[in-house]
């Protein structure tokens, strides 16, 4: 293991990690709390500018939400999209941001991201190991706004060889293996169609092959996937650029306290496997603790649906449980509690992994394909299926009376399935006998049956289909309007037609999976500057405290204006509090 890293068992304290004489409080420059994107993009820059940075990480692994993550970032006119000759001018962006976040719209906050967020992807793809991929044929969610774009506005973090880890490899997070194939992850786009269309084009087949056969290789050699798309990739070249810049590493040790002197923050204390060791920050300290999505207590507070704080099934890892905003609100800092939705909202499904915990499997991508409905327990449709997670959630919990649970069913049938998947459950040519068996899937030979199976009123649901599947083969959605947006369309299949969003839901066996309210992450953060630093409540700076990430209250105002809106901020404003923070310390 690299000794830049130290972690849970047998290794140095901190002390030593640090730089420290014995007997006096380890030192660094920057020490940042958190090893998502948010904060290896503070710690790349900060150290890239010549300052000693040690990051913190409460879990055992690097990465947090981050690796399990799309890799997706938001950043108009980034350089991927001008290099393909798709420019646009910075107003066009602020028009589409102003018209979805209306009396949200922060235009100090707003302008450092659009005019930073082109300079942070220069700046990661020329100095560092981070490489992104572009997404230039990717729409933005609400199509109908003034200033959406149909593409151009993407990139994610480009495929990467484990393998350029070296040992380090071994410490970064992975994703669940539900959330694989067979622990191979798979990249969103082109790679997913190829491995959905290996049945049917020898291109297709040759593409999944090639990839499965050095995914065996990996697993003999390596005893793991090495192949990393995504969210995985993104982490591990960030990760990969920390350790080439000679970042310091302290896993399994959460920051329990900020030490704060006369008003500034000075260091913060580090509850390590040999105990509580106090570290100095000379520059600052920066909050990158990922939000709240497993603190009850914030989510009783933030979340509308979640009375008691229970009712929310989070997708993100579950040591993001609010430390940041809480060392953030002892240091004089405030949360904003002022968004329009507190947290990222995506609908997840529960399944029971093979090890016994419970996954929160969120459904990003089947739902717009073709021959697939939602629908509460009366069986009747409640939103535009193909629209946002975020979108469809609001309509999810909008459709719920009063007290009532805010449940619904994704319902299909085998022909769908064995073509998409449904939630967890993957295509053809995976079984399905597990996912019935724990009861993840729910199936039955009639509509009527599955209906009964699930809870749903048996007349509702055939009423449903019977109107929906006479509408899906004219391609149109008189209801919702599915298919009506270039997101719609692109969350469908491209080869089906007349809609590529809409199609019937036919001949059994018919599949359900039962979806809950759950989330990506979280918005509600710490009232921040556009520089990143920490507001107090009197609305100045707090001297040495940063957040960035879901730390940080997000800039969208609590809208989802389009995929990318978390780690593309997140990148952003880390590279800006790196920056600030170089300055302060040349200057
Ligand atoms: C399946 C999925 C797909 C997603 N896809 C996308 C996408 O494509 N694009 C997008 O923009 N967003 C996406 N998101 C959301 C995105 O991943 C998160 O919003 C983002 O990763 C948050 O980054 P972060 O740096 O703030 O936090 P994280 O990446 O979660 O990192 C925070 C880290 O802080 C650590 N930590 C917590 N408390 C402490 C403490 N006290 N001391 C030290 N360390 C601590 C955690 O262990 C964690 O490692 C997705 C989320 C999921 C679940």
């Amino acid at each position: 293991m690299t000794d830049r890293v130290q972690g849970t068992s047998g290794a140095a304290g901190a002390g030593a990690g640090a730089g420290a004489a014995p007997g006096t409080a380890p030192v660094c420059d920057v020490l940042v709390v958190g090893s998502g994107a948010g904060g290896l993009s503070v710690a790349v820059t900060a150290a890239w500018h010549g300052l000693d940075v040690l990051v913190a990480e409460k879990a055992p692994k690097l990465g947090g939400t981050t690796a399990w993550s799309g890799g997706w970032l938001w950043i108009p006119r980034n350089p991927l999209a001008e290099a393909a000759g798709i420019r646009e001018d910075v107003e066009e962006p602020r028009r589409y941001l102003r018209a979805i976040l209306g009396n949200r719209y922060d235009a100090g906050r707003i302008d450092a991201f659009l005019e930073n967020g082109p300079r942070m992807v220069s700046f990661f793809e020329e100095n560092t190991a981070v490489r992104f991929v572009a997404g230039n044929a990717v729409p933005d969610f609400d199509g109908d706004a003034p200033g959406a774009a149909t593409g151009g506005r993407s990139v994610c973090g480009a495929p990467y060889d484990g393998r350029e880890l070296g040992e380090a490899v071994a410490l970064l997070r992975r994703p669940p293996a539900e959330m694989t194939l067979m622990g191979m992850g798979i990249a969103s786009g082109a790679d997913l169609w190829h491995f959905l269309n290996a049945r049917r084009s020898l291109r297709s087949a040759l593409h999944a092959g090639r990839r499965l056969a050095r995914h065996a290789v990996d697993l003999v050699r390596h005893g793991r996937a090495m192949q990393l798309v995504n969210g995985e990739a993104l982490a591990g070249r960030l990760l990969k650029s920390a350790l080439d810049l000679k970042v310091r590493f302290r896993t399994g040790s959460p920051v329990v306290r900020l030490i704060v002197e006369e008003g500034a923050v000075r260091g913060a204390v580090l509850r390590t496997p040999d105990g509580d060791v106090a570290v100095r920050a000379r520059r600052g300290v920066v909050l990158a603790a990922g939000g709240f999505p497993h603190d009850p207590e914030r989510r009783r507070e933030l979340f509308g649906h979640a009375p008691t704080g229970a009712e929310h099934w989070s997708a993100a890892p579950p040591d993001n449980s609010g430390d940041g905003l809480r060392l953030g609100e002892s240091a004089g800092a405030e949360v904003d509690r002022g968004l329009r939705d507190a947290g990222a909202w995506a609908p997840v499904s529960r399944l029971v992994q093979r090890d016994g915990s419970v996954l929160h499997f969120p459904h990003l991508i089947d739902r717009g394909k073709p021959g697939l409905i939602a629908v509460t327990a009366a069986g009747r449709r409640f939103a535009n299926e193909a629209n946002s997670y975020h979108a469809f959630m609001r309509d999810l919990l909008a459709a719920v009376g009063p007290g009532e649970e805010a449940a619904a069913w994704l319902v299909c049938d085998h022909r769908f399935q064995r073509r998409y998947g449904l939630g967890a459950s993957k295509p053809f040519p995976v079984p399905l006998g597990r996912y019935r068996r724990n009861g993840y899937l729910v199936s039955a030979p009639t509509l009527e049956e599955l209906a009964r199976r699930c809870g749903i009123d048996p007349a509702g649901l055939a009423a449903t289909v019977e109107a929906f599947n006479r509408d899906a083969r004219a391609g149109r959605d008189p209801a919702f309007g599915r298919g009506g947006t270039p997101y719609n369309r692109v969350s469908g299949d491209p080869g089906h037609g007349p809609n590529p969003t809409l199609g019937p839901i036919e001949r059994g066996p018919f599949h359900a999976v039962r979806i809950l309210p759950g989330s990506l992450g979280t918005f509600a953060g710490l009232k921040t500057d556009a520089a990143a630093r920490v507001l107090g409540r009197d609305g100045r700076p707090i001297a040495g405290l940063y957040a960035t990430g879901n730390d940080m209250a997000s800039v969208m105002g609590g809208h989802y204006p389009s995929g990318g809106i978390t780690l593309g901020p997140a990148m952003t404003f880390g590279y800006l509090a790196g920056l600030d923070l170089a300055r302060k310390a040349a200057g």
